[in-house]
């Protein structure tokens, strides 16, 4: 069998810290595929490269100019299988035909050392999250318009007509899932939307308000 790479390999305990007792907190951004998650994430660490964000895994092959390690861990099923099964995955979800899921350990280690963690997740990974970590802070990125939203995925131009109508479809159900989260945050300038997210990722808001 495949051997998972080490960086990956490095289980630690799940044990989320009770509500109240660590100052650093996870926050997560969601959203409908297409509405720009990664162009913000992009921009994030363009202009504050010292926020950590979680490097994902996932079965989906690379696109042009991705790097194993950098956008993504880019594995097989075998490995997911087994990441699954012996628990080093927080979260995972199928999506569009690709498994994605976050490695455990870098995570809670950063919490654990009581420093923020970032995530960029579709949503039903987010609610995996929400479940095991509800004081973590959720943040949903709002396309300016549904039209808008669609024009994206459509311009991309990197998937087929099929993944695009699975997105859509996709995007539906995300966008109706807004009332799930602290925080929306619209994707009309990603500079703007970066910033303001950098400020959350900082500056939570506080927990009363959830
Ligand atoms: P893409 O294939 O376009 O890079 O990503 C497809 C979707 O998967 C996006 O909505 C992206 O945010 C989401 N995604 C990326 N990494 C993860 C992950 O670790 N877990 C989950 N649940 N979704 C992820």
């Amino acid at each position: 069998m495949l051997r998972t790479p080490e960086v990956i390999l490095d289980p630690v305990p799940l044990r989320p810290d009770p509500p109240g007792t660590t100052e650093a907190r996870l926050t997560v951004l969601s959203g409908p595929s297409g509405v720009g998650k990664d162009a913000v994430l992009a921009a994030v660490r363009r202009r504050h490269p010292d926020v950590w964000v979680s490097t994902s895994v996932t079965t989906r092959a690379p696109r042009p100019g991705e790097t194993d390690g950098v956008e993504y861990h880019f594995v097989s099923r075998d490995q997911v299988a087994a990441m699954i099964e012996s628990g080093e995955l927080l979260e995972h979800a199928e999506y569009a035909g690709n498994i994605y899921g976050t490695p455990r350990g870098p995570v809670l280690r950063r919490l654990a050392e009581g420093r923020p963690a970032f995530l960029v997740i579709e949503l039903q990974g987010m609610r995996q999250v929400r479940k095991l970590m509800p004081d973590a802070q959720f943040v949903f990125l709002a396309p300016p318009s549904f039209e808008e939203l669609e024009r994206r995925l459509v311009g991309r131009g990197t998937e087929s007509q099929e993944v695009i109508r699975e997105r859509l479809d996709q995007a539906r159900i995300e966008l109706a899932s807004e009332s799930e989260f602290d925080v929306r945050l619209v994707n009309d300038s990603v500079e703007r939307a970066a910033d303001e997210l950098v400020s959350l990722i900082a500056d939570p808001v506080p927990r009363s308000r959830k």
